[in-house]
Order: C-alpha cells, then structure tokens, then sequence
C-alpha cells in the first residue's frame, strides 16, 4: 500500500474526521489516480485510507479512519448498503430520491439519484471512478433497480482530470432505452430525461420546499404567480395544483421550458394557466417592472452564483439585485421563496444580502420560514461543508 505522508501540523482536519487532503498538506508520496493509499502524520502515524487523486486539488479523498478496515468490495457494499437503509427511514413523499449523496454517505465524489425503477449517477472523483463497475452493481442489487444511467459530465471531472461520460452504465434487459422517465412527488406526476436533464435530470433537493410553497399558495389564495428559474416546473405544478390562476415560468432553457408545458398537461391543468419565457431573469424582472407588472407570489431559484467562497462578493451582488427587483414587483401580502444554492453563500450570508435587497427596494417583509434542502440530501456533523442549499419564505409587508 503506497503512503502519504502529510507535513507537521497538518494532520488535525483528518483527525477531526473531515475527509479531504488538500493538495499542499502533503509532504510526500504519490499514487495513480483513484488508488487507495495510507494517509499518515508527520511521524508516520495512520490517519486515514483515502483514494488518491493526482490532478485534484483535493488530492486525497478519505474512505475510512479505522486502521483495521480494509477498502474493498465488501466495505464498498456495506456503505451502498448503508446509504439505501438511511434513506429507508426518511419520509420522503415521492419515488424520486437521492439515493446517495456523496461525502454525507460515506463516498466521496458519488451522486445516486433514483428515480422509480432507473438509477442515475455521477462518478465526481477519482476514487469512485476506479470502484465504478463494483459500485455499478452493488447499486442495483441493494436497490433491486434494473438499468444505471450515467452522467459523469459535470465540470468538475476536469478538475479531478477525469475525461465526462455519459450512457447506459447498466442498460437491462431492455439494454437501455428510453431516459425519459416520470417520477410522483406529492401528488403530481413530473418527467425528466436522465439523458439531457441538468445534472442527472432533476432537482430532488427542492422536493420539500414545492409542497410547502403548494400550501402557502393555497393558504394565502396567491393568484399571480411568477416562477423565475423554473426549470422543468416543479414550482409551476405545486402553484397550480395549489389553486393559482395564473403561472408564469422564466428560464433560459428552451428544452426545460418544453417540459413545463408537459408537466403542465399531465397534471390535467388548462394551458392557459401556464405561460413559459424564454429569457434572462434578471432582464425579465426589470422589464417587467418597467410594464408595472405585479405578482402574488415568486419564486426565485437561481443557479449557483457562487460555487466557492472566492466567488462569494460577486455573487452577493447578483442575488441582492434580483431579490431587489422581486421585492419591488410583490404585491403587498405576497409570497417570495428565495433559495441560494451556492456552497460558497452561508445561511447567515444570504439573509443579510436579502436583506439588504428589500433596504434597496424600500420594502419590509416577514421572514416567515427558513428553508434547506429535502433530507435526503444530508450533511454530517462531520462535513459540514456538504451545506448548499438555504432560502427564505417572505410575505412583502
Ligand atoms: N426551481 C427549479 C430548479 C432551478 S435550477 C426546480 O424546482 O426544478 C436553475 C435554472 O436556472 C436552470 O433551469 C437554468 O436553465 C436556469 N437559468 C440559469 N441562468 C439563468 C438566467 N440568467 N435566466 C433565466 N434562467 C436561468
């Protein structure tokens, strides 16, 4: 087994159980990309087994910080195991779900979501990259699924100087097939494309915030409503099945737009409630302010603005401005769910540029809920760091 040596001092991360080595933490050694390798202190103490990732800036990935645990198909097996029991005990109101969620289940770099009998995964790591046949199969007989989509094609392979990859990793006996698929979340019926879906289709981690803006919607009688960033509609459908007039989706998307007119139909509601826009939100908010437009209830649900904390003031700006705009086209007694899915952006953070924004707008509102993502998409105590997704539910006083 090749070692890793780290320089004096920086041992005490993995001590604390967070399971990356960057880079310049290291003194000495060197392996082939995704290899299991020995971590150890200045002194050639154990610290952790971690996969080896040579490009990466993270260049181990920490599998275990038990000196006795052997890294092997059976370790492998235990946590795919462990990811799909965890998830077995979480109510989740819908047969979309994500089934595994990277360095929270103990697998570093590996994204699982399941979506009724089809699995969709991305291989972000060099180290899951190297167990991708093993962990292929062990996905599907824990979860007795029959076909694994692959869409290794984020951006961040390259950094990790792994090449993208998308296809059939399991195809079936059908040997593969349609990607489109539909999922039941709540009450309503949605399709994706695991195939030319963002990420690996949809957006799961957003699964609870739809119910309750259904609710909220319902409750407040909202009539106008405005999704910015809609994507395929989730938010469109709840405020629909919730009662809304009228719901405007904004993205700049056309084949996601496309798929808010389906998602639209096969939840059985009238077009005519439903208007799709191609185009800039932030231009579509100003333009709209412009016409003296007005809406009952927004959602905004932007993109990460901000991947990492270096990006964080530039970010910061473009989040004040369309939660300014978004404020100022509220109807009094509106509803404004803003998220922020910016590793980068802390809770605290956002609230403070939020608030900002309605300063700027010369509008007050109540901060009615905080909001996270759905709880299949945990952190640990010991990776914090896994925290993404934040927002808040406001009523424009
Ligand atoms: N709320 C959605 C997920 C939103 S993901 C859901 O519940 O499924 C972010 C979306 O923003 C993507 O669909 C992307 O196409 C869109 N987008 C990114 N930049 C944009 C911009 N400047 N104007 C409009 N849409 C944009």
């Amino acid at each position: 087994m090749k070692a890793i040596r780290l320089r004096p001092g920086r041992e005490r991360s993995l001590q604390r159980r967070h399971p990356w080595v960057f880079e310049g933490s290291i003194a000495k050694g060197a392996a082939d990309p995704g290899e299991t390798v020995r971590v150890e202190d200045a002194e050639g103490r154990f610290l952790a087994w971690g996969a080896y990732s040579p490009k990466s800036m993270i260049r181990v990935r920490a599998w275990s910080f038990d000196e006795a645990q052997r890294i092997d198909r059976a370790f492998f097996e235990r946590r795919v195991q462990a990811a799909v029991a965890l998830r077995q005990r979480l109510p989740i109101a819908s047969n979309g779900l994500r089934l595994v969620h990277g360095e929270a289940d103990g697998l570093p770099g590996l994204i699982v979501d399941r979506y009724g009998d089809d699995l969709c995964a991305q291989f972000l790591s060099a180290g899951v990259e190297r167990w991708k046949e093993t962990l292929a199969d062990q996905l599907l007989q824990a979860t007795g699924a029959a076909r694994l989509y692959e869409r290794s094609d984020a951006s961040v392979r390259g950094l990790e100087g792994l090449p993208e990859h998308t296809g059939w990793l399991r195809a079936g006996s059908a040997g593969g097939g349609e990607t489109e698929v539909t999922i039941n979340e709540h009450a309503w019926h949605l399709t994706l494309d695991m195939a030319t879906g963002h990420k690996t289709g949809f957006y799961l981690d957003q699964r609870d915030n739809r119910a309750l803006f259904a609710r909220w919607v319902k409750q407040g009688g909202y009539q106008r409503v405005l999704n910015c960033f809609s994507y395929t509609g989730g938010f469109t459908v709840a405020a629909l099945a919730a009662g809304a007039g009228h719901v405007t989706s904004v993205d700049s998307s056309g084949p996601a737009l496309e798929r808010v007119t389906v998602n639209v139909a096969l939840n059985g509601f009238d077009a005519a409630r439903s208007e799709t826009l191609d185009a800039d939100v932030n231009q579509f908010l100003r333009d709209s302010l412009k016409a003296g437009r007005r809406f009952d209830a927004i959602v905004l649900d932007p993109p990460k603005f901000a991947p990492t904390a270096a990006h964080a003031e530039r970010a910061a700006r473009a989040y004040k401005d369309i939660n300014r705009l978004a404020l100022m086209l509220l109807e009094p007694g509106g509803l404004l769910l803003t998220f922020s899915c910016s590793g980068g952006i802390p809770a605290d953070l956002f609230h403070k540029i939020v608030a900002g924004a309605g300063l700027d707008a010369g509008v007050n509102a109540a901060i009615v809920q905080r909001l996270e993502g759905a709880c299949d998409h945990p952190t640990t105590l010991e990776f914090p760091e896994g925290e993404y997704l934040k927002g808040l539910a406001l009523i424009r006083l």
